[in-house]
C-alpha cells in the first residue's frame, strides 16, 4: 500500500525509530517498522514502543550504532538505546527445516516447541513466522509504504484475532501465543476467530512447558495493562487460568464464591488504577489471587497437623508461594511484599493500645489496608468492621486516634492481660 492508501504518518512514529530506519537504509540494508506499532497506528492508537526488523544480522546492526547492545539467546536481537527509549531491532526470521538437526541457530523440543529461533530469512518468511495477521504489517521509511503480508488490514476492519498458519502447529511452536491471543482480544477489543480460538481449549496445558521467568513477563502484560478483567474472563473461557494458577482450580468453577468475587474485584480495581495513572504492584494482585487458597491451606494445616494458627499461617504462606513460583517466577521483592500484605491481615485486627500507631508506620500499611478493605467488601462481618475502623482511624485527629486505640474491646490497652500470678515458692526452698 503506497502512502496515500494507509493512515501511517511519520508524525505517529518516534524520531528515534525513524533514525534507526534511515541509518540502516543508508548503509544499504532493508529496514521496516513491524508488529504492534504498525498495528496500533492503523487502529488509531498510540503505540507503546517501536520494533524494527531488517535483513542486517545482529553483528551488522551493531556495527551501525554506537549505542547498541545485543541481547537474547532463544531469540537474538539488538537494542538501540536512546536515553530512556529503546528501539528493538531484529533480523528477519526464517523457517526451520522439518527434520533439521538441532543447531546453535534453531532448535525445538519433542512437543514441537521452538527453543531457539535464530534461523534468518527473507521478509516473506519473517511475515509467516509472526503470530497474528495484524502483527505482520511492515512500514518502510524509504518509500512510506505499508506491506500487508497476511491480510492484517482486513483483520483490523473485521476486528478479528487470527493466527497466521496452522493454529495447532503455531501453538505447539510457542504456547505463549495462546496467551497473546486473549491479550490482544482484550486490549484491542476484538474477537478471536473460531479457527484460532478453538484449539486453545485442548492445548492450554502446553503452557506448563514455558519457563516460569517468561510467564512472569506475560503475567505483567496480561494483568497490568488496564484490561485485566476482560483478559481474566477470556482466559477463564479458554482454560488458560489453571495452567498458570493451579491453586485457583476449585474457585474458578464457582463464580458465586467469595474467592471468585475477590479476584474479580481486585481486577476491577487494578484496571481503574491503571486507567487513572495510579501506581499498581504485581504483588497486590497475586496476593489477592492466592488469599483464599492460603486461608484454606492454613486451616488444613491446623486441623490435620495440629499447628497453632499463626504457625500454620506462616507455613501455608511458604507452601502457597512455593507452588505458585513453579509456574510463574515471582521476583523476590514481590514475594516479600506479598508475605507482608498477608501477614498484616493477621495483625490489623489487633489494633489497640500502641499497636495502631505502630502499624500505621509500617511501610506496607497502605497496601495491606487496601487489601483489607477489599476483603471487607466481600466478607462483611468482622473483616468489614476492622476495615472501617482503620478508615476512621486514619481520618481521625491525633486526640481521637488515642481515644480509638484505647477504647478497644478485646485485647484493648485498658484491658491488659491479667498479670501472671507469682510462682509459689517451692515448699522446700
Ligand atoms: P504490544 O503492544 O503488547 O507490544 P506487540 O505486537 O508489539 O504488542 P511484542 O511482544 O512487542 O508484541 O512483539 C512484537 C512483534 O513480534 C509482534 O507484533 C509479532 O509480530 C512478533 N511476535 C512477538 N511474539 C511472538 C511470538 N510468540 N510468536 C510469533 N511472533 C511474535
Ligand atoms: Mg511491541
Amino acid at each position: 500500500m503506497p502512502r496515500a492508501e494507509h493512515p501511517v504518518s511519520r508524525t505517529d512514529i518516534s524520531d528515534n525509530a525513524l533514525k534507526v530506519l534511515h541509518r540502516l537504509n543508508d548503509a544499504g540494508f532493508d529496514a521496516y517498522l513491524v508488529g504492534g506499532c504498525v498495528r496500533d497506528i492503523m487502529l488509531g492508537q498510540q503505540p507503546k514502543d517501536f520494533d524494527v526488523v531488517t535483513n542486517a544480522t545482529p553483528e551488522e546492526i551493531k556495527a551501525q550504532f554506537r549505542n547498541c547492545r545485543l541481547i537474547g539467546r532463544r531469540f537474538r536481537l539488538a537494542h538501540i538505546l536512546f536515553g530512556r527509549e529503546i528501539i528493538e531491532v531484529a533480523t528477519f526470521r526464517g523457517h526451520h527445516g522439518a527434520d533439521e538437526k538441532p543447531t546453535e541457530l534453531g532448535r525445538s523440543s519433542d512437543e514441537g516447541q521452538l527453543t531457539r529461533d535464530n534461523v534468518f530469512g527473507s521478509i516473506n518468511e519473517d511475515a509467516e513466522r509472526r503470530d497474528f495477521t495484524f502483527n505482520a504489517m511492515y512500514y518502510s521509511a524509504a518509500d512510506f509504504s505499508v506491506s500487508d503480508f497476511a491480510n492484517g488490514v482486513q483483520a483490523i476492519k473485521r476486528r478479528e484475532v487470527e493466527l497466521i498458519g496452522d493454529p495447532e502447529t503455531r501453538y505447539r511452536e510457542d504456547p505463549v501465543r495462546m496467551l497473546r491471543a486473549v491479550r490482544f482480544a482484550a486490549k484491542l477489543n476484538m474477537k478471536i476467530t473460531p479457527r484460532t480460538g478453538d484449539p486453545i481449549h485442548t492445548l492450554s496445558g502446553l503452557l506448563s512447558n514455558i519457563p516460569a521467568a517468561r510467564l512472569f513477563e506475560e503475567y505483567l502484560k496480561l494483568f497490568l495493562s488496564g484490561n485485566a478483567l476482560k483478559t481474566f474472563e477470556l482466559m477463564q473461557h479458554y482454560g488458560l487460568l489453571t495452567p498458570l494458577f493451579p491453586q485457583l482450580k476449585d474457585s474458578l468453577s464457582k463464580p458465586d464464591s467469595r474467592e471468585y468475587q475477590l479476584i474479580e474485584q481486585v481486577l476491577i480495581n487494578t484496571d481503574n488504577r491503571i486507567n487513572n495513572e495510579q501506581r499498581v504492584t504485581p504483588a497486590f494482585l497475586l496476593a489477592a489471587f492466592l488469599w483464599y487458597p492460603l486461608e484454606e491451606h492454613s486451616q488444613r494445616l491446623i486441623t490435620e497437623s495440629g499447628l497453632q494458627p499463626h504457625d500454620a499461617f506462616l507455613l501455608a504462606m511458604s507452601d502457597v508461594l512455593g507452588k505458585q513460583t513453579q509456574r510463574i517466577m515471582i521476583p523476590k521483592r514481590f514475594s516479600t511484599a506479598m508475605r507482608e500484605i498477608w501477614q498484616l491481615q493477621w495483625r490489623l485486627p489487633k489494633r489497640y493500645g500502641r499497636r495502631a500507631s505502630q502499624l500505621l508506620e509500617h511501610p506496607r500499611f497502605r497496601a495491606a489496608y487496601d487489601f483489607l478493605l477489599l476483603r471487607g467488601e466481600i466478607e462483611g462481618g468482622d473483616t468489614l468492621e476492622v476495615a472501617q475502623w482503620w478508615t476512621a482511624y486514619q481520618d481521625a485527629s491525633p486526640d481521637a486516634r488515642r481515644k480509638m486505640a484505647n477504647s478497644g474491646g478485646k485485647g484493648g490497652a485498658s484491658r491488659r492481660r491479667p498479670r501472671r500470678p507469682r510462682k509459689a515458692k517451692k515448699p522446700d526452698a
